[in-house]
């Protein structure tokens, strides 16, 4: 039977939770999985605590660090950023282009040159591509040892095919005299915006997201996965093959998804979506019987020889995520049309590849290995997404649907921008 509401939330992420919090408006919320949460959210396997990827919370916007100051309170634990480099058989801190001491000398020398050349040559000011940013910005020493076999390895496509303005402040670019501090000796711990980051003492990041959950009065369904958008009836439709009508529908599922669902989209629109790229995310979680086996919080890994780009040094994140004794990682793997995973032994390599990196031993127990998918993880910020993501959002928000999110507004967003973006849209609607 046909149920009639004011505004149909679809997705309790980040983005569909700042909605919910901040609407007037009676909302049902439709939300395919059996967990509230998006990517905000955990699993506990025998007694370790995984998110979903490696989730630390950091944020620039005032109101939204108010929100965690709220509903967390002293249950948020706060820490600086141990973060780090692996290559050339090195730890080096991240980030690589500030702390290049304890590499080779030729390398160190060949990252101050090209830097040092970058800096005083006159190219153009507006790079026309991530590649030739890279070069531009850091020289062809950093972009040859880190910047391009890290970023090619975790984008797994042509940087030349990337913009680069999505890039913003994420990407410390320490000056001159900041390269040469980190080249001569340990470099300044606190480039970048995340040198202090939160996480919540116990339950991984569900616990945010379970407490903002707390905040709203909204009805929500879970195991109820949106297939249908008809504008023209405002009507949508379910897996369970129920039927809701809307005044307001608000998605944060992903926009190629939500293209593909959509009936009466122009053809210009859906052609212009089947160009928008994406990456996936394979995480393999590992726990092991041994405790504290490094301070760090993540490392990065540029070369081939890892299956991994990251690993989350989960146990790290707060004090009570493990069971007593033990210890977690998260490595994260990208995959996508362009490069393949072997999900079988991609267990086996990673912890391989924690051996070979120092940490882990040999003959440590495993206790679990355990894997996590997810099939859309990272937008591709490729040169034309943001034409085409402004004309498919102008012809949903004339048609009432109002698509916020990372993954709706295909848009590099972190856990704050999503919780922003859905709390803006409420104010919006709050006043229609
Ligand atoms: C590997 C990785 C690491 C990250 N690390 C960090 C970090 O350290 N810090 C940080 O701040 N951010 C991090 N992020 C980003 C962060 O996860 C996202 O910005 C945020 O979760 C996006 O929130 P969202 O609500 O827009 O989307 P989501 O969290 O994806 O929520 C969308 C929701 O919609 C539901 N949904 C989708 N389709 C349907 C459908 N058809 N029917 C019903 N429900 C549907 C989904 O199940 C989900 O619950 C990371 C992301 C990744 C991939």
């Amino acid at each position: 039977m046909n149920q009639k509401h004011d505004i149909i939330v679809v997705g309790t992420g980040p983005a569909g939770l700042g909605f919910m919090i901040n609407s007037q408006h009676a909302c049902l919320v439709l939300e395919q999985e059996s967990v509230t949460g998006g990517l905000m959210r955990s699993k506990n396997v025998d007694g370790y605590i995984f998110d979903w990827a490696g989730h630390i919370f950091f944020t620039g916007i005032p109101r939204i660090q108010t929100l965690v100051d709220n509903v967390m309170d002293s249950d948020f634990h706060y820490q600086n950023r141990e973060s780090w480099v692996f290559s050339k058989d090195t730890y080096t801190r991240y980030p690589f282009q500030g702390n290049t001491h304890g590499l080779p000398v030729p390398v160190v020398k060949e990252c101050l040159l090209g830097l040092i050349e970058a800096t005083y040559s006159s190219t153009s000011p507006d790079p026309g591509n991530f590649h030739e940013w890279i070069h531009q910005t850091y020289g062809s020493g950093i972009a040859r040892h880190f910047m391009i076999p890290y970023n090619k390895k975790l984008w797994a496509c042509d940087l030349r095919d990337m913009d680069h303005h999505w890039l913003a402040d994420r990407v410390p670019r320490p000056g001159l005299s900041d390269f040469i501090d980190g080249a001569l000796g340990p470099g300044r711990k606190d480039l970048g915006p995340n040198a202090c980051f939160g996480y919540p003492l116990t339950g991984g990041m569900q616990t945010f997201a379970d407490r903002l959950m707390s905040m709203h009065s909204h009805r929500v369904c879970t195991e109820e996965k949106l297939v249908l958008v008809n504008p023209a009836d405002r009507l949508v439709e379910t897996s369970s093959g129920q039927t809701f009508s809307y005044n307001h529908l608000v998605l944060t599922s992903p926009l190629n998804e939500t293209l593909a669902m959509t009936q009466g989209l122009p053809d210009e629109l859906k052609e212009a979506g089947e160009s928008l790229r994406y990456l996936s995310v394979l995480c393999v979680n590992v726990g092991i019987r041994r405790p504290k086996i490094t301070e760090k919080h993540w490392i990065y890994f540029p070369e081939s020889d890892f299956l991994f780009h990251r690993i989350f040094v989960q146990g790290n994140a707060a004090p009570q995520v493990c069971p007593d004794g033990c210890f977690s990682y998260i490595a994260e793997i990208t995959y996508s049309n362009q490069k393949q995973v072997d999900f079988s032994t991609a267990g086996k390599k990673t912890v391989e590849g924690l051996v070979q990196a120092g940490l882990m031993r040999e003959d440590d127990v495993v206790e679990v290995v355990d894997l996590i998918d997810i099939p859309t993880a990272y937008i591709i910020p490729t040169h034309n997404r943001l034409d085409i993501v402004r004309r498919i959002r102008e012809w949903y928000a004339d048609n009432n649907i109002h698509l916020v999110g990372r993954f709706a507004e295909w848009e590099y967003y972190n856990m704050d921008h999503s919780l922003d973006a859905g709390w803006r849209l409420a104010e919006d609607l709050n006043r229609k």
